[in-house]
């Protein structure tokens, strides 16, 4: 759907005229649709897990139609996966503090001393 920028007049997306004042709207046309290609091309990469492509082609669209409202919902929630993946990806693996380290080695070799033992009581 597009808007006739003469009489305001919406109209389905592949009109080459407007119906009412006969104006040429081939032009806008092909933009909607250049738009809608580039949006698809984003959305393939945000599913693919490309975001920097997704954000590049989602930033794209915004150049064309700043207004458009799937890019600008798109774009924020792809770069906060961006943010919080470089996040996890610079933090350093969590530290097990030593004492909590042997309690667990112990009560593994405890456990497999009982199995040890209750194989060798059946068997
Ligand atoms: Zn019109």
């Amino acid at each position: 759907m597009l808007t006739c920028p003469l009489c305001k007049k919406v109209v389905e997306a592949p009109a080459r005229t407007c119906p009412r004042c006969q104006a040429d709207l081939s032009l806008l046309a092909d933009l909607m649709t250049d738009v809608q290609k580039l949006l698809a091309r984003a959305e393939g990469h945000r599913k693919a897990g490309e975001l920097a492509p997704a954000v590049e082609a989602y930033l794209a669209v915004l150049d064309v139609d700043p207004t458009n409202s799937d890019a600008r919902a798109a774009v924020g929630p792809v770069l906060r996966g961006i943010h919080t993946a470089q996040r996890v990806a610079a933090m350093p693996p969590a530290e097990v503090p030593f004492r909590q380290a042997v309690v667990t080695l112990a009560l593994a070799a405890i456990a497999l001393v009982l199995g040890f033992l209750v194989v060798r009581v059946f068997v």
